[in-house]
């Protein structure tokens, strides 16, 4: 049996309960090692063997599957953040599926959310935006045309922008293009939830100087728009007015 599993943004306390017992009781785990903090390996059993994906190609990863499964082990693929965001399991499932190799998943907290929680924002407010886009700037995977950053910009809805860092003159240009002021709120966290994490707030206009400043150009999470800027009108499951199934209040609704 095959676990996919999303470790969270870093900090290993903030994997699922169900995401540890499975890496506790695997006897094969396959890592992302260029983003999942080491420390989840000291979770594993003795005699467990844990191999670190960032230097295998995809033909490697399945191999130490299938050949896990002949011997009739368990195996943990430990992705980070959540699996379904930038985390490249489709298409192992679709080569298990092939093998008929069972698996399940395991979502994860993803380091949108966990970027969020950094600079204690939320990505909803009522009166400024209730929509949030995740995306990322094409860089040698492409982003399908009709999902170019200057088209999502003019939705001015609330933004989390991955795997983009390196690229933030171009993702400025673009913001620019699609209409945002260039001094729309804006932060970039390297790190979100480990030991190093950094938060730069800064705005669109300057998020290549700010990022240069701080020396971050990997592994850090872009979060766009005027929720930054803190609450617009206050929510209504609150007022004291509002009527909903769990509140009788004021004013029904
Ligand atoms: N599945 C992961 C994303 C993997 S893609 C998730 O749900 O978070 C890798 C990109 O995710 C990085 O380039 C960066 O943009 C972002 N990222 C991953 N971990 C991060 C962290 N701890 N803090 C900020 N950004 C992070």
């Amino acid at each position: 049996m095959v676990h996919f599993v999303g470790a969270g943004p870093g900090a290993v306390d903030l994997i699922t309960v169900r995401g540890q017992d499975l890496l506790r009781e695997a006897d094969r785990v396959i890592y992302a090692g260029s983003l999942v903090n080491p420390a989840f390996l000291e979770l594993c059993k003795d005699g467990c063997i844990c191999l670190n994906s960032a230097t295998m190609t995809l033909e490697e990863v399945l191999d130490a599957i299938i050949n896990a499964e002949r011997e009739g082990l368990t195996t943990v693929r430990l992705h980070t953040g959540d699996t379904g965001l930038y985390s490249t399991i489709r298409e192992q499932m679709d080569r298990l599926d092939a093998l008929r190799i069972p698996y399940d998943v395991t979502p994860g907290v993803s380091s949108f959310s966990a970027s969020a929680a950094a600079v204690h924002a939320e990505f909803t407010l009522p009166g400024v935006s209730q929509t949030l886009i995740i995306t990322r700037m094409p860089g040698r995977t492409p982003v399908p045309d009709t999902e170019d950053m200057a088209a999502l910009a003019k939705h001015r809805a609330s933004m989390a922008v991955f795997l983009s860092a390196s690229l933030l003159d171009r993702l400025t240009a673009k913001l620019l293009e699609g209409g945002l002021q260039a001094d729309t709120p804006a932060a970039i966290v390297y790190k979100a939830s480990w030991p190093d994490e950094k938060v730069i707030m800064c705005t669109v206009g300057t998020l290549e100087k700010a990022a240069r400043e701080a020396g971050v150009s990997t592994t850090a999470m872009i979060l766009i728009g005027a929720f930054l800027n803190g609450a617009g009108e206050r929510s209504r499951l609150y007022d004291p007015s509002f009527t909903h199934m769990f509140r009788e209040g004021t004013v029904a609704d």
